[in-house]
């Protein structure tokens, strides 16, 4: 058994706790004690300690295009050339060390479980690899080097296009069909670390009928099922022109629309797409940072909330990874568009960037609490960003003020990752 004391802990809700034991057994929480002193036989941790942080959409290779594409101007589809271009010669040897870093680089921001929208499978030119995931295998190896968890999404891609077959790097992106898709990804053994969850890539790499299979999928193995929807305006035109129903109107008659279901960007969306994924308790994954870089449009956190849907947060391209700037910038855009302030409260931020992270990536976690799984991130309240915060303005100060450089210590399964600022084994 292992014990941190922590001076202030988020246990949920609008305020921390001072004086927080945690006690940790087999990694897992077994016991949390408010009002204690730092004592003997206990770690202490000075500073805010809160629950790991879930980086719920990622694509790791992303990475190598940050700042790589900022001097001329363009649109979301020109950023997808560069993307493509990316992709196109990357070698699971290459993948493994970009993959490793990138996790690192997470690790270091406080995230402690990542959700991998992948979607790179195949050789250049889409023979499968003697292994046919030797790349989904590059990324659960990246995650198990760096300690994180890791929900492998693994996207089915068949169309380059609405009714368009595959063309250049987009065939390294593609199955034969739906089955052959659900034969290799039943190939990905989990771990005590790894789940195996399924992506639909999108109603551009999908037709209906391919979509409503790999919900049956999905649904008979009670894995997540995350898709890409309306991120676009272009790509809502397509669908509507192609099959006169929006994005969320094909995933909802396809049968994809539940609580294990997450529709990742969400941006632009009709009163009825609203009304949908809220009745149907989705989770809609925000990737603010992404979608100002790519011109995509604001999204709307609190529309969503109130219609009944839950929020999470993901780096999507990695222009930058920081799930504080995430969590606030989406608050902050609803703002820009509402001329209203507070739409979303900040612990309502900090659930969806913890708790309903984990839970849109099939993990009971992201709280601290006991049976919840020892993912525990601390910040230091010495840097110049947080230093004077009262005790009370500690859960807005976390998404309002502190920044990934404020992450000193992360635990994940009872185990630290990150001490003092370093990885504990991968190099910086
Ligand atoms: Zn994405």
């Amino acid at each position: 058994v292992t014990r941190v004391w922590c001076e202030y802990a988020w246990l949920g809700g609008p305020s921390v706790s001072r004086g927080v034991t945690v006690e940790i057994d087999g990694g897992q929480i077994a016991r949390v004690v408010t009002d204690t002193e730092p004592h003997q036989g206990a770690e202490s941790r000075s500073g805010l300690t809160l629950p790991g942080l879930a980086n719920v959409h990622s694509h790791a290779f992303q990475r190598v295009l940050r700042a790589r594409t900022q001097r001329t101007t363009g649109s979301f589809w020109t950023w997808r050339e560069a993307m493509y271009e990316a992709a196109s010669e990357l070698s699971p040897e290459q993948y493994l060390s970009l993959a490793t870093t990138t996790f690192a680089e997470m690790a270091l921001a406080g995230i402690t479980l990542v959700g991998e929208f992948h979607y790179l499978h195949h050789q250049p030119g889409g023979t499968p690899y003697a292994d046919p995931n030797e790349m989904g295998a590059a990324l659960i190896a990246a995650a198990d080097a760096v300690g994180v968890r890791l929900t492998l999404l693994d996207a089915c891609y068949l169309h380059g296009g609405i009714g368009k077959p595959v063309e250049g790097t987009q065939q390294r992106f593609a199955d034969a069909d739906v089955d052959a898709w659900a034969g290799r990804v039943e190939q990905i053994s989990p771990s005590d670390t790894v789940k195996i969850g399924a992506a639909a890539h999108s109603v551009r790499a999908l037709s209906p009928e391919e979509l409503a299979e790999v919900a049956a999928w999905s649904a008979s193995r009670a894995t997540p099922l995350h898709a890409h929807v309306s991120e676009q305006k272009i790509e809502n035109e397509e669908c509507v022109a192609a099959y006169g129903r929006t994005p969320v109107e094909i995933l909802r008659d396809a049968g994809c629309l539940n609580e294990q279901f997450t529709a990742v960007h969400a941006t632009h969306l009709t009163p009825d797409d609203v009304t949908s994924l809220g009745d149907t308790v989705v989770t809609c994954c925000l990737c603010p940072t992404t979608e100002r870089d790519l011109a995509d449009g604001v999204g709307r956190p609190a529309v969503l909330r109130a219609a009944g849907a839950a929020l999470a947060f993901g780096s999507d391209s990695q222009a930058v990874i920081d799930p504080f700037e995430e969590a606030r910038a989406a608050e902050l855009d609803e703002r820009l568009a509402t001329h209203a302030r507070v739409n979303t409260e900040p612990e309502v931020l900090l659930a969806a960037a913890t708790e309903s992270g984990y839970r849109a990536l099939g993990w009971d976690g992201g709280r601290i609490e006991p049976g919840a799984p020892a993912d525990l991130v601390n910040l230091s309240l010495d840097s110049v960003r947080l230093a004077g915060t009262a005790p009370d303005d500690l859960v807005a100060a976390a998404v309002y003020a502190a920044a990934a450089a404020d992450v000193r210590d992360v635990m994940v399964d009872g185990r630290w990752i990150v001490r003092d600022g370093n990885h504990v084994s991968v190099a910086s």
